[in-house]
């Protein structure tokens, strides 16, 4: 870690003084010893001339270590640069794994595990580079994972195979089932999307991020305050680039209006039937409240009840039927799949992908964390 964390902006005006001052000091030597009647004159009365110029000699030295102790390899960079360190732990840390379909914890190394999540969570025919910024989220997600007491399910596991708990996980057999005679092919590609970023993390001020994502942002992305609470700055809204044909960008689903209180009835045992409506929106154009009858109710909320895409959704009433129109897939907050498929097509690399979607955000080596 590193021992001192300034702002880029002092950072520079810090290595600007030191500069100046070894400049002064520099010009201190060579005027008391060269020019008796310089400005430095005043100096003369000094007993001992010698201890003066050890004196001097320090300060620049110690001037210059300074320095050295501010260059980017020892202070993080500040936001959007890259910085790799030389060290490498993540091929040996072996990380506890809980997989929820056999039913038991397996040990297996950290980079292993980020090959099979990648599996899991993409497609095998994205981009490498969009897969290269996603092996960087769930590398990152892990880590993050066991610095926050890993699994909230299965106790002891550093993550699980359940995607609804952690993150999504594919199995040999399971790639094998998917994939079918692509598997070689296919693995191939994850595995060096993998092993192309080996140990790097995403941190914001020295620490690794919790690391979103989602599937298709449908657009813009979502402030991590207005889905989960709580306020980080590398996890603002911005605008994501996803076309009308990526993933899931835009479904429709279809209830009758009983079907459609029944459903939040079996959340919220209190609603009762009335009139449906959106009365606000986030800036990203989802529902932060909606009228259902009775409630007021989030838009993540009757995204969860009604398991809806999204929480971007127009809604409409016709009768007996309730229409909702729904954009993206996910919660929207973070790092945006269909979004990072159409930066890598545009021919961005994973890098520009992650600083994109995470703000402020630098990437390292799995190191120490
Ligand atoms: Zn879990």
């Amino acid at each position: 870690m590193p021992l001192w964390n300034p702002t880029p902006f002092i950072k520079n005006l810090v290595g600007f003084l030191l500069q100046i001052i070894c400049i002064l000091f520099l010009y201190a030597s060579y005027t008391y010893g060269m020019a008796k009647n310089g400005f430095f004159k005043k100096f003369k009365n000094i007993p001992d001339r010698r201890l003066y110029v050890i004196l001097t000699t320090a300060a620049v030295f110690g001037c210059f270590l300074l320095s050295v102790l501010l260059h980017p390899a020892v202070l993080p960079p500040p936001p959007g640069d890259i910085r790799i360190l030389p060290e490498t732990a993540s091929e040996d840390r072996i990380i506890t794994v809980y997989d929820h379909k056999l039913c038991k914890t397996v040990e297996q190394p950290l980079e292993d595990y980020v090959f099979h999540a990648l599996a899991g969570e993409m497609f095998a025919s994205y981009e490498p580079e969009a897969l290269k910024a996603q092996a960087c989220a769930i590398r990152t997600y892990v880590v993050y994972k066991m610095e926050h007491g890993g699994c909230g399910k299965y106790a002891g596991a550093d993550v699980c195979t359940d995607f609804a708990s952690c993150l999504a996980y594919s199995r040999d057999d399971e790639m094998r089932m998917k994939w079918g005679d692509k598997t070689e092919e296919y693995s191939a590609k994850m595995r060096k999307a993998a092993s192309d970023t080996l140990g790097e993390i995403i941190t914001y001020e020295g620490e690794p991020i919790n690391a979103l994502f989602h599937s298709n942002a449908g657009g813009e992305t979502e402030d991590v305050q207005n889905v989960f609470g709580g306020n980080l700055a590398y996890l603002k809204g911005v605008i994501s680039c996803e076309t009308a044909d990526s993933y899931k960008y835009e479904t429709e689903v279809t209830f009758a209006k009983e079907e459609f209180f029944n459903k939040l009835c079996a959340q919220y045992p209190d609603v009762q039937s009335g009139e449906i409506c959106i009365l606000s929106r986030y800036e990203s154009g989802r529902v932060e409240t909606m009228q259902a009858g009775n409630l007021t109710l989030s838009g993540v909320k009757v995204r969860a009840a009604l398991g809806l895409n999204s929480a971007h959704f127009d809604v409409s009433v016709t009768g007996d039927t309730v229409v909702f129109n729904v954009i993206g897939y996910g919660h929207g907050v973070g790092l945006s799949q269909a979004g990072a498929q159409e930066m890598a097509t545009e021919g961005f690399d994973y890098k520009a992908i992650l600083m994109h979607y995470y703000t402020g955000v630098v990437l390292e080596r799995f190191s120490d964390f």
